[in-house]
């Protein structure tokens, strides 16, 4: 596969290519200044409304499955709020909601690269081609793409709340990890769902990629707590222990 032009504030020919894309979509949530959703790096993040999968743990539960019920963000506003972020933060992240159900995520992409940032996006990674279609245009700097479970039907279906066409998730795994794109995989995990052998499931099926982050499933946050069964989430300890054990070393082998 081609390496990927990708290109970062300043750098690169001529503006993005936009070609074909709808308006930018509506923006629910903004947050001016984040450390943890773009690793190693200060950004601001927006988040697009609606989801294609029902994690019973989503923290983020009224903007994926009911975003009618919050307002509308205006563009404009958000666009001049971030104005004088240029420069001190390193970029925005778009995060949802899944982004990528939005036919607008181009213009927003470019909007946020003509005014001067970098851009990450954060996915659930199913619509495989919406990734591929805004890195081949230069608007993305970084994904970061949940993986949620190993890739078999029964577990992934118990993590998403949904069925899941797993051959869509392997193309964006084979992309993000073969295209030169900047990537992370992130796992929110569960003991009862995430023992050491779904684990190194896990691992192979991303074998290869940049870098793996675990994090530990919340239960009091999430909207379906019964879904998840009896249990208690890992600890710190805990997950600092799987991340050093497998997620670590299952990363970057090649
Ligand atoms: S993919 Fe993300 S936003 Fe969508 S339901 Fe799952 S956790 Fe929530």
């Amino acid at each position: 596969m081609p390496e990927l032009e990708t290109r970062r504030p300043g750098e690169g020919a001529g503006p993005p290519d936009l070609a074909g894309v709808g308006p930018p979509p509506p923006v629910k949530g903004f947050l001016e200044t984040s450390f943890v959703d773009w690793r190693g790096a200060i950004a601001s993040v927006l988040f697009l409304p609606g989801c294609n999968f029902n994690c019973p743990y989503c923290h983020n539960h009224q903007l994926a499955a009911d975003p009618g019920s919050l307002m509308d963000l205006s563009l404009a506003e958000v666009l001049g709020r971030l104005k004088p972020f240029v420069g001190w933060v390193d970029g925005v992240v778009i995060s949802g909601g899944e982004p990528t159900l939005h036919p607008g995520l181009p213009a927003l992409c470019g909007l946020l690269k003509d005014a001067g940032f970098a851009v990450k996006l954060d996915t659930n990674g199913h619509r495989h081609w919406v990734i591929e279609d805004l890195a081949r245009r230069g608007l993305i700097d970084m994904v970061a793409m949940d993986l949620k479970a190993p890739l078999n039907d029964l577990a992934y279906r118990r993590a998403a709340g949904c069925s899941v066409d797993l051959d869509h998730l392997r193309r964006s795994i084979d992309f993000l990890i073969n295209s030169g794109v900047e990537h992370e995989f992130r796992s929110t995990i569960w003991p009862a769902w995430h023992g050491p052998r779904e684990l190194q499931d896990m691992a192979m099926a991303i074998e290869g990629a940049q870098a793996w982050t675990l994090q530990a499933l919340r239960p009091e946050t999430a909207w379906d707590q019964a879904a998840l069964g009896e249990g208690r989430p890992y600890t710190a300890q805990e997950i600092s222990q799987l991340q050093k054990e497998i997620a670590g070393p299952a990363v970057g082998r090649r």
